[in-house]
């Protein structure tokens, strides 16, 4: 695809969603496109549906009009999925994927195997609100467009720092700063703002964790009880796998919360040496060599066994090579 006129020329209606969870870059990607069809394809009846979106995603524009339920089965001429790198993180849209009469998925995982009519996947790209400007015409990305791209690009690329971050990255974060984006205050509430509550329960993970395989491995957890605790859920969570991979000697971070009993939310983030979204695929899961997450049934410790066995793997098959 070169671009999104493509595949909605004749089409009359147009549903776009996102993964489980929605991050930054889900958000940003299904945003920018539903502001862009709806002010340059006035014709289209667009939708955009989405899990309950985080309140640091105000500043983008008509936020307010996400549907975060289907009240009813609809029959859309064409779903778009944005930032979804497999069909079972659909969640909130499966049904209207489904029934679409034609699928489009745009995604930047390399864990994605292509689950739309057109797969539009560029698995070397830093997000997939890379991966969606690409796609439309530049000369109609508007100051908030250009906002939810911007947003989403900071998030998948930890402000311009992972390795995914292209001269292409930078490139087009100009063109964005050129529609007069307020980047300082995205990036300051958007991304690295936290809540009172938020820094203390990072605090408390951080001064919990473990280093496994000589200090290699470092694993940070976060039980229900504990959360119950301080009244937080998974979306405040957001930050501390980061924190834990900035740990010095760490090859791989790992930070596990409990959804509910016997049953885990796992994110991991790797340095380089180990390719964690490989890990993640292993059990289920999916992500980027650099980060990934999966979900894991059983006890605490065996999660903890299960995972750090198959990044031990991974660095003895290195050491051996
Ligand atoms: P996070 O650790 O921030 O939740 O996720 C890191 C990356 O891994 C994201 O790109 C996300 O899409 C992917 N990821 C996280 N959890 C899962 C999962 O359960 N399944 C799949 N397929 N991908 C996941
Ligand atoms: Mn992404």
């Amino acid at each position: 695809m070169k671009n999104i006129a493509e595949v909605l020329e004749g089409v009359k209606t147009v549903g776009i969603g996102g993964h489980i969870r929605p991050d930054g870059d889900c958000v940003g990607s299904c945003m920018a496109l539903y502001l862009y069809i709806r002010k340059y394809f006035p014709d289209i009846d667009v939708n955009v549906y989405l899990d309950h979106p985080k309140p640091i995603f105000g500043h983008i524009e008509s936020i307010d009009e996400i549907k975060t339920e289907v009240e009813e089965e609809r029959s859309f001429d064409l779903f778009i999925t944005c930032d979804v790198s497999a069909r079972d993180r659909l969640a909130l849209a499966d049904n209207l994927f489904e029934h679409a009469k034609k699928t489009v998925c745009i995604d930047h995982h390399v864990s994605n195997s292509g689950f739309a009519d057109v797969n539009h996947i560029r698995g070397e790209v830093s997000s997939c609100c890379e991966v969606l400007y690409g796609i439309l015409d530049p000369d109609k990305v508007d100051l908030a467009v250009a906002t939810a791209v911007y947003t989403g690009m900071i998030h998948d690329t930890g402000v311009f720092q992972y390795s995914s971050t292209s001269p292409e990255t930078m490139r087009i974060a100009g063109e964005l700063m050129k529609t007069g984006i307020p980047f300082s205050r995205i990036i300051d509430e958007s991304f690295y703002q936290k809540t009172y509550i938020q820094n203390q329960v990072m605090g408390r993970v951080l001064a919990e964790s473990i280093l496994l395989q000589n200090g290699t491995c470092i694993i940070g957890y976060l039980r229900k009880k504990d959360m119950d605790f301080y009244g937080v859920t998974g979306s405040d969570l957001d930050g501390i796998v980061s924190q834990l991979r900035l740990t010095r000697g760490v090859e791989v971070a790992i930070f596990i919360y409990e959804l509910e009993t016997q049953s885990f939310k796992v994110s991991l983030r790797s340095n380089g040496r180990v390719d964690v979204s490989k890990v993640a695929v292993f059990f289920g899961g999916g992500g980027h060599t650099r980060a990934a997450g999966c979900d894991l049934q059983g006890s605490m410790y065996d999660v903890i066994n299960n995972i750090t066995a198959e990044i031990e793997k991974q660095l003895t098959e290195e050491e051996n090579a």
